[in-house]
């Protein structure tokens, strides 16, 4: 996964993954892989690794306000990210990283979201991160849209939201 200049595939997995958490470190692997992210090496700690990222990235998410949301990200990019470098690694094309070479994949991770979030906040928007409308439902979302006015987690939900807005305007037959 090479980092576009709006961290789109990176906060797309984040909220992938904090929606639907790995059930194990296979499955893990296996769904960085489907994003596009190059495994080289995996750890025990993996999974924990991920669920901790994960816990401090929808607090990220739930952040009250532009600053609160900036400084956690702030801690992230402090914590995880390493000098840029240009790497070839999976020879596919000089791109940037923000690690250390030949880190597992739960370490990857972290430095991935950190600075995609970063890149998808400072490049769309502060606000473009935020839960699901409908009641009920708890998902997370990154919004990658062009307006930047999501508000639902899926199209499943703003249909869902859209049919019980339309039936609450029809006539009560009970009356
Ligand atoms: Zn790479
Ligand atoms: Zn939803």
């Amino acid at each position: 996964m090479h980092l576009n200049p709006y961290g789109r595939d990176a906060v797309l997995l984040a909220a992938d993954l904090a929606n639907d958490p790995p059930s194990g470190r296979r499955d893990l692997v296996d769904r960085c892989r489907d994003a596009g992210l190059v495994v080289d090496a995996t750890a025990e700690d993996d999974l924990e690794r991920t669920r901790d990222l994960l816990d401090r990235w929808v607090c990220i998410v739930d952040a009250p306000g532009p600053a609160e949301r900036a400084a956690l990200t702030n801690d992230l990019l402090a914590e995880f990210c390493g000098h840029p470098r240009l790497t070839d690694h999976a020879d596919d094309g000089y791109h940037l990283h923000f690690r250390d070479a030949d880190l597992p994949v739960g370490r990857v991770l972290c430095s991935l979201v950190a600075m995609g979030t970063a890149l998808h906040l400072a490049g769309r928007g502060m606000h473009r991160l935020g839960r699901c409308a409908v009641e009920g439902c708890d998902r997370v979302f990154a919004d990658v849209s062009r307006t930047g006015r999501q508000r639902y987690c899926s199209t499943a939900c703003a249909n869902r939201d859209a049919v019980r807005r339309h039936r609450s305007r029809e006539p009560s037959h009970e009356r």
